[in-house]
Order: C-alpha cells, then sequence, then structure tokens
C-alpha cells in the first residue's frame, strides 16, 4: 500500500480506475507454459494525487517484485526504437556540449544507451542495473564499466557531467530518491545535467492509454507532476516534452540555482482522470467483443508485440488468453512464455505455415505499424492490421 504521493507527499487522492488481477513482472516471461500460467498475479488501484496530479497505483506492493536476469526490456530490436534512441543520445551530447564528459546511468539495462552517449562524444560511462548480464558487447568497451547492482548512495564519487534514468523513475517507491541519487552524482564543477525518461502519464490519461498500465510502473508522471518532482529534487527544468510519438515524457534539467516551492494547478488533469476508468472499462469490453467476433467466423488471431502492453491486453482483455500467435521480433522472447495467458513468443516466420486463412493482427504499438506491416507482406501472410 501506497498512502501518500510518490512525489509531493500529499495523502488526498482520487480513485481513478481499478484492474483485478494483473502478472506482477510483465516484463519477465516464462521458460514453459505451466510455470507461465502460474505467475504472481495482483490487483492495481490507479489514483491521482489532489494536489500535484501523479498518477500512481495505490495497492502497490514492492515485497512482490524481484527484478533478476529473467527481466527484460530490451527494445532495441526494433529498428524505429534504436533509432529514436540513436537520436536522443546525439541531441543530449550536441545540445549539452558532452564531447569528453563523464555520463551515468541509473537502470541502464545492458548499456546501450550509454554505448551511444560515447559513440557520440562522451568520454567514459558508468552504469547500474541488477539485470545486467556481463556477457553482452558492451562488457568489452574500455569506456564503459557497468555494474550489475542497483545504484544506491555513496556508490559513485560525484563525477558526472549527465546523470541519466530511462524508465526507472516509474518503478520506484519513491522517484524522489531517485532523481535526489541522481542530482548527487553530478560533479559540482561539471555540466550538472539530469536526462529523465518516463512513460507519459498524460498519454495514458488522454489516449485511454490502458495497455501501458503494469504492475511494475509504481508512478505514471504527467507533465505536471514530472515538473514538481524535478523541484523537488533541486533541479530546474530545461526541457521537458513528449517523445516517442508522445509516449515517453523526456526531460532534460540541471541542478537549480535557487529551491523554489511552486504547487501546480491540476484541475484540468483531475477531470481527465475522473474519466479514465470508464474509458478502460469500454476498451475491455470492445476488444472482448472482438474477438468472440472473429472466433465466430474462424479467424486466425495474432497479437504482435510480447512487450508490456501485449502482457497486460492479453491479461485484462476477457477472451484474448485463447489468442493462438503472440508474436515479437525480439530473438530473447522466442520460445519464452507469456505471464498468466501461457502463449508461446513466435518469432514472425512462424506464421507462416500455421496460419490457413486470413488473420487478424492485434498490433500493440501504433509506432510499429509500418514495420509490422512490411514484415507481414514480406512473409506473404494475408493480415489485417488493428491496432490498439
Ligand atoms: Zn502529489
Amino acid at each position: 500500500m501506497i498512502a501518500t504521493c510518490p512525489v509531493c507527499a500529499s495523502p488526498d487522492a482520487m480513485d481513478v480506475a481499478r484492474l483485478e488481477a494483473i502478472p506482477v513482472l510483465c516484463n519477465s516471461l516464462w521458460p514453459d507454459r505451466q510455470s507461465a500460467l502460474k505467475a504472481d498475479r495482483a490487483g492495481m488501484r490507479l489514483v491521482m494525487c489532489a494536489n500535484c496530479s501523479h498518477l500512481f497505483n495505490a495497492d502497490f506492493d514492492p515485497g512482490i517484485l524481484a527484478y533478476d536476469g529473467r527481466y527484460d526490456t530490451t527494445l532495441t530490436h526494433s529498428a524505429i526504437f534504436s533509432s529514436y534512441v540513436e537520436e536522443t543520445a546525439m541531441r543530449l551530447v550536441r545540445s549539452y556540449d558532452l564531447v569528453n564528459c563523464h555520463v551515468l546511468e541509473m537502470g541502464c539495462g545492458q548499456g546501450y544507451f550509454l554505448e551511444r552517449l560515447i559513440n557520440h562524444g562522451a568520454a567514459t560511462g558508468t552504469g547500474f542495473d541488477p539485470s545486467y548480464r556481463a556477457d553482452t558487447s558492451v562488457a568489452d568497451n574500455p569506456s564503459l564499466k557497468i555494474h550489475s547492482r542497483y545504484f544506491s548512495a555513496g556508490q559513485s564519487s560525484p563525477t558526472a557531467d549527465l546523470a541519466c534514468s530511462r524508465h526507472v523513475l516509474e518503478h520506484l517507491e519513491s522517484p524522489l530518491d531517485g532523481l535526489e541519487l541522481l542530482r548527487a552524482s553530478l560533479s559540482p564543477s561539471g555540466r550538472g545535467l539530469v536526462y529523465a525518461e518516463v512513460p507519459n502519464g498524460l498519454w495514458t490519461l488522454e489516449m485511454g492509454g490502458v495497455w501501458d498500465l503494469i504492475y511494475e510502473h509504481v508512478s505514471y508522471f504527467t507533465p505536471t507532476s514530472l515538473q514538481y518532482l524535478a523541484q523537488r529534487a533541486g533541479l530546474d527544468v530545461i526541457k521537458l516534452e513528449p517523445v516517442f510519438g508522445s509516449q515517453f515524457l523526456g526531460m532534460d534539467a540541471r541542478i537549480a540555482e535557487d529551491a523554489r516551492s511552486e504547487t501546480p494547478s491540476i484541475d484540468e488533469l483531475l477531470n481527465k482522470a475522473s474519466d479514465l476508468g470508464e474509458t478502460i472499462t469500454d476498451l475491455r469490453r470492445g476488444w472482448a467483443e472482438r474477438i468472440v467476433k472473429w472466433r465466430s467466423v474462424g479467424r486466425d488471431i495474432a497479437l504482435w508485440g510480447a512487450g508490456s502492453k501485449g502482457v497486460t491486453f492479453l491479461n485484462i482483455v476477457d477472451g484474448a488468453d485463447i489468442i493462438e500467435h503472440v508474436v515479437d521480433i525480439s530473438p530473447t522472447k522466442f520460445g519464452r512464455y507469456v505471464p498468466g495467458t501461457g502463449q508461446e513468443i513466435i518469432p514472425p516466420s512462424r506464421l507462416v505455415g500455421s496460419v490457413t486463412g486470413p488473420l487478424e493482427v492485434i498490433c500493440m504499438n501504433p509506432n510499429y505499424q509500418k514495420e509490422i506491416a512490411a514484415e507481414l507482406a514480406d512473409l506473404g501472410v494475408d493480415a489485417t492490421l488493428h491496432l490498439v
């Protein structure tokens, strides 16, 4: 249970939506169907802070989460995502003249982003991530040092010019502690920069992004609540904007010169949040009806994208557990099984031969629509794409 807002510590929150039973680790795939079906699940109670507009899961229990080497959030097998990461690294190095600087990343995964920063000119990088596997290619990069553990206070001397966290703050019980840690890692004589990237909670509110709701995420930042968090952590926001087709928020910030405390105005966000519960109910019902209709006329159904959105979809839409084909392009996911619903994850090529008639494809991310359509055309699979 989280009794007070993770951003501003206010106890006042408005109920937004409930999900009954979702896998507690969406990004941990299983080696066989039986264990996948038995994956731990828990409920979510999404609320909005009445003081700063922060969205969070008030029923979050950190005790049931354990990130390990099975945890796989690699998205860089998609060319679109890779080029987005590449452009972000290049922009940061160029905008803030990070050539010959030291960069640090909390929750660096397999070091892909740090490596890009170095390729574009940063001198050295340090990363922390408990899911880091030392068998990856970056292990041989002499400019990079990655530690397979959590980043915590006192683990690095304050030497970074740029401290980053991408898709980490939303996992933390105290994102304020996380951002303060990043700030403390900055060299007093250096650039003093922080880059933070999180899923865009405003997108979830405005676009009914129900599939973005996953147990691992305690928090869903609105631009307002992220800005407020930065202010509380002693940072001045240089730039905060929707990125990656508005699905993420990217924030450039620097060490603040003066302490400030301005409570944001949030009435409009509270109104949007009050509609989200109904939107979620309608979306779930609509997809359940579509699946029933396709089944009734004998259509094969595939879900494309076994990331967190796909896992949430399969687990909260009635009837989605019987979708036959769950496709992904990431080789690390092939032959592994979806938590909660137990489908095997297959590469696109496996659709050939296993699909007899026209295929209905549920595409979990509109950003990849063209990539998916091209792949299906190459394989000669007669398919209709449906965006969630
Ligand atoms: Zn708050």
